[in-house]
Order: structure tokens, then C-alpha cells, then sequence
């Protein structure tokens, strides 16, 4: 089958790879559809660091296909979106309510299936596959801890961005700062990610929803999906931020982005006793500071978001509940679907920042 290969740093290939059957807890999923995320394009250019040759894509949906022995929570047929991050039900966090956490990613974020081993060869050569399920490929075999059912009623491409994306985004609203009825908020970047956490505070009842882009084109987009305000990133945000929320600053700040500088603005653009939720991942050189005199006396708080501190079991069911309500819109977040052949135009429509989400999709 064909894959979406990275063979070395900075470069994307499609090429031919074997696929082995599922192994005893790995289920085998025909994909229909696989989101054009960030986090693939960080794995790419280094900044997540992943062994390579790598088949990439950690945000899709499919059907399984087959299963392997002890396999209880999916069975052929049924419709499931992977998780990019387990959940093992057994570690310290997720037996304590974080399975965003979860300690059973290790060999996952090696790119390996759980026995340290992967199904996909080239050449002959065993190749990694990225969080355990290098999706971008008509077919994946992934663990059953990276799994989740969901109605079969549901689009696939719509769920498909639930894998990560919508889940980050949505969950860094609702879960991460639980943001209020009638609150106010800032989002910092408005990709896939900025875009869900917009809609999430939507969800949520924020009564203002502030979007900051340096792209214009993106804050309209960002006012499609629930954003009451969009201001260009200037060096007078904090500003224009606190001029619209009678010179307090917002509720809640997010960056997702991933930018330490940007980072200390969120923060900056919180009032004090608000929330500033850093979501998007950053360089391992970056960092932001914060004052050591007005920090603790502003009372603010300051948090890491993984995964939209999600349960993937119970949130993907719940973020597609809302689809299905039409309260969340997944539907206008994909602008533009590719073929598996055309995935180097979809990482270049990514960095060009064209798309709300880009969709590789399979017959
Ligand atoms: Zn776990
Ligand atoms: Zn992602």
C-alpha cells in the first residue's frame, strides 16, 4: 500500500509499504479519512523529535478491518477514531482521571506498537510509525488503547479531526480551563487548534471570544466559528485586548500556537485571577517568563494543555454529540480534501496557513 513517508528530516514522500497483520492487542482499521495536523509537519521538521524513516498522520478515522487476539472494545465493522495518545486504564494517570498522560505513549512515541516492534516494513526494513499509528495510509494497525468506537452514523472526515485537532482545541475550552457562561477570552492563533478552542468557548457560553491572528483572512474565519472579535497581533494587543473587556483583559487566554513570546502576551492579556492555557507546543529551546512581583500578586493562573486534557472514550463520543447537535461545526473546518498523492501539496497548504484543517482522504 502506498504511505505517507518521511525517509529523513524535511523531506515527504509517498511510497509503496507492507502492511502485517494485527498482532494480540493491535486492530487493523481500513482509514477513510486523516487530518493534516501541526504536529505531523513538527515531526517532519525536527521539532518533535521521532526516529526516522516514519510513516506519518496521528489525527483519522476508518473502519476495522481485523483484529487481533484479547481485542474486547472493537470489533470488524465498526467505525472508531484513533487517539494520538493511549489510554491504558492501568498507569498512575489514568488511574487517577489524566489519561492524556498516559505512560503506556512510551513506545507509542518511539513509533512503535506496544511490544517495541512495528507492522510497516519498506523495502523490507521495519519503519516507525508516528504515536503508534501512522494513519496516512489507506490502512493502520494500532493498539487497542489508541482506539474508539463511535456511531456509525457520524461522517468519518468530520470525526476524523476529533483524533487530535478538535479534541485539543475543544478540550483546552471545556475541560482544560472550564470556561464560564458569559466569560470573555482570547485565542492566540487561529489554525485547527485556535479555531476548535474558539468554537469550545462558544460551546461553553462565553459571552466574548476575542480571535488574535497575524493573518487577517484567518480572524474571518475565526468569526465564522463563534469569534466575536479578531484583532491583527501588533505590538498593541494587550492593549486593544484590555480596550474591549473594560481594561481588565479576558477571562481566558489560550495560545496555540507554540511561541514563548506569544506565550507571555496570553498571559499579559489575562486579567488578574484569569486563566492563561498554553496549548500549542513550542521549540525545546523556547520558554516565556513570567514576573516573579506581579504574577503571584495578580493571582493568575497559568497551565499546560495536553490533548485538551482529554478521556478520549468518553470525549470523542461527547465532541461528536455536539457535531451531531450542531453546536460543534466540523463540517466548514475542512476546507480542502486531498488524495494521498497530493499530501506534499497538503503539508505546503498547511504551512501557508490556507486551511482551517486539510483532509487526506481514502475510497
Ligand atoms: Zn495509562
Ligand atoms: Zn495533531
Amino acid at each position: 500500500m502506498k504511505a505517507v513517508v518521511i525517509p529523513e528530516r524535511n523531506t515527504i514522500t509517498v511510497q509503496d509499504v507492507e502492511l502485517a497483520p494485527p498482532k494480540a492487542g493491535e486492530v487493523k482499521v481500513k482509514m477513510a479519512a486523516v487530518g493534516v495536523c501541526h504536529s505531523d509537519l513538527s515531526v517532519i521538521n525536527g521539532t518533535i523529535p521521532a526516529p526516522t524513516p516514519l510513516v506519518v498522520g496521528h489525527e483519522g478515522a476508518g473502519v476495522v478491518e481485523e483484529i487481533g487476539d484479547g481485542v474486547t472494545n472493537v470489533k470488524p465493522g465498526d467505525h472508531v477514531v484513533l487517539s494520538f495518545v493511549p489510554f491504558c486504564k492501568k498507569c498512575y494517570f489514568c488511574k487517577r482521571g489524566q489519561p492524556f498522560l498516559c505512560e503506556a505513549a512510551g513506545p507509542l512515541n518511539m513509533a512503535r506498537q506496544m511490544d517495541g516492534t512495528s507492522r510497516v516494513t519498506l523495502n523490507g526494513e521495519e519503519i516507525g510509525v508516528m504515536c503508534g499509528l501512522g494513519c496516512m495510509a489507506p490502512y493502520a494497525v494500532v493498539p487497542d488503547i489508541s482506539i474508539v468506537p463511535i456511531d456509525k452514523s457520524i461522517s468519518l472526515q468530520a470525526a476524523a479531526l476529533v483524533g487530535c485537532g478538535v479534541t485539543t482545541g475543544v478540550g483546552a475550552a471545556l475541560n482544560t480551563a472550564e470556561v464560564e457562561p458569559g466569560s470573555n477570552v482570547a485565542v492566540f492563533g487561529c489554525g485547527g487548534v485556535g479555531i476548535s478552542a474558539i468554537q469550545g468557548a462558544r460551546v461553553a457560553g462565553a459571552k466574548q471570544i476575542i480571535a488574535v491572528d497575524l493573518d487577517t483572512a484567518k480572524l474571518d474565519m475565526a468569526k465564522q466559528f463563534g469569534a466575536t472579535d479578531g484583532l491583527v497581533a501588533d505590538e498593541n494587543v494587550v492593549k486593544s485586548i484590555r480596550a474591549l473587556t473594560d481594561g481588565k483583559g479576558v477571562d481566558y487566554a489560550f495560545e496555540a500556537i507554540g511561541i514563548g513570546s506569544v506565550m507571555e502576551t496570553a498571559s499579559a492579556a489575562t486579567r488578574a485571577g484569569g486563566t492563561t492555557v498554553l496549548v500549542g507546543i513550542g521549540k525545546r529551546k523556547d520558554s516565556m517568563s513570567v514576573n516573579a512581583f506581579s504574577f503571584p500578586l495578580m493571582a493568575k493562573k497559568l497551565c499546560g494543555c495536553m490533548y485538551g486534557s482529554a478521556n478520549p472514550p468518553e470525549d470523542f463520543p461527547r465532541m461528536l454529540g455536539l457535531y451531531q447537535e450542531g453546536k460543534l461545526d466540523l463540517d466548514n473546518m475542512i476546507t480542502k480534501t486531498y488524495t494521498i498523492d497530493e499530501a506534499q501539496q497538503a503539508f505546503d497548504d498547511l504551512e501557508s496557513g490556507k486551511n482551517a484543517r486539510g483532509v487526506i482522504v481514502f475510497d
